[in-house]
């Protein structure tokens, strides 16, 4: 039994930029485990917005004693044991727990999906997300992605309406707009919010900072498009949240793996609340991971391996924005 692991710089198609940051290159971690002869993968693509880096990712690795993962269907006592070394860590947490679902599928001749009663037919259909950038770019990008049926576009800049204007001028394809915490007060995100309103938007994804809770309560009560919580996800329950969002991103990688993500879907049903399935900029690894994951949420956002020029894994499971269950076994993804 081992666990090895190591560092790959993803180059990204263009370069992504969000309302606090811009990147040209993403560096993730992929882990490899192998017993009895079964060798799984996971991945950690992890984000500065929550603390990590590839640095903190292979130093949390580096202090896992392997004989605690002896048994990888005993998923709550590994969690437990991850949550025991260090709070936090989320995308490193998230690359075993990957790895393990991958180990006991494979060891159980299953797909990921069946792992979770999924039924591969209720895929939602991906978003293919466009970053900020000038209205020229933003037309190129939107045309690239013409195969793609709903876009994600990224605001909390200074020319928001200039993007949207952009992008309505090549396509009347619907919107989901994310402005990650960008606007800074409930006034600006409220002016914001009516007017894309008017531009076939179906939702809004977390319009101000993740604290400010009791300004997305009072959004809220002001808006009709749905306004989910994402960034605020990291940082309050989902019953704080389910007062002032009608729903959550769940990110794999934001959350910790597959079986928190499952608990945080059971809460967000009981409080009414709809669920996303997001992605960071990842391999076909993580995406596969959530991809068979996503029957069980409303709306996905699984283009990650999309966005890059050198995925080491085949088996795309994301196939312009109609995820693509693989029926082999575990995540059905292989190394090039
Ligand atoms: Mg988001």
């Amino acid at each position: 039994m081992k666990l090895d692991y190591r560092r790959y710089d993803l180059k990204l198609l263009h370069p992504f930029t969000i309302s606090r940051s811009s990147r040209d290159t993403v560096p993730v971690v992929i882990i490899e485990f192998e017993k009895d002869g079964i060798t799984a993968f996971g991945e950690a693509s992890p984000n500065a917005r929550y603390g990590e880096t590839a640095d903190s990712v292979q130093d949390f690795l580096s202090r896992i004693d392997v004989t605690n993962l002896s048994d990888p269907f005993q998923l709550e006592r590994i969690g437990d044991y991850l949550d025991f070394l260090a709070p936090g860590n989320s995308s490193a947490k998230c690359a075993v727990d990957i790895a393990m679902h991958d180990w006991i599928c494979k060891k159980r001749d299953i797909p990921l999906y069946r792992f979770y009663g999924a039924d591969r037919d209720k895929a939602p259909v991906s978003s293919f997300t466009v970053g900020i950038d000038e209205p020229d770019m933003i037309v190129r990008k939107v045309e690239e992605a013409s195969n793609y049926p709903v876009l994600k576009i990224k605001l909390g800049s200074a020319n928001d309406e200039e993007i949207i204007k952009a992008v309505r001028s090549v396509t009347n394809k619907p919107l989901r707009v994310d402005a990650n915490e960008g606007w800074k007060s409930k006034e600006d995100a409220l002016a914001s919010i009516h007017w894309l309103s008017t531009q076939n938007v179906e939702f809004v994804e977390q319009p101000m900072p993740a604290g400010q809770i009791d300004d997305a309560r009072w959004l809220r009560g002001k808006v009709k498009l749905p306004i989910i919580a994402d960034e605020a996800l990291s940082q309050h329950s989902v019953a704080e949240l389910s007062t002032a969002y009608d729903g959550i991103n769940i990110k794999l990688q934001k959350n910790g793996g597959l079986l928190k993500a499952r608990k945080l879907v059971r809460e967000a049903r009981e409080t009414g609340m709809k669920v996303m399935l997001g992605c960071m900029i990842e391999t076909s690894v993580g995406i596969a991971a959530a991809a068979h994951f996503s029957p069980l949420v409303d709306w996905a956002d699984l283009d990650g391996n999309r966005l890059i020029s050198n995925d080491p894994f085949t088996g795309v499971p994301n196939e312009d924005g109609e995820l693509v269950l693989s029926d082999e076994p575990g995540l059905g993804v292989r190394p090039l």
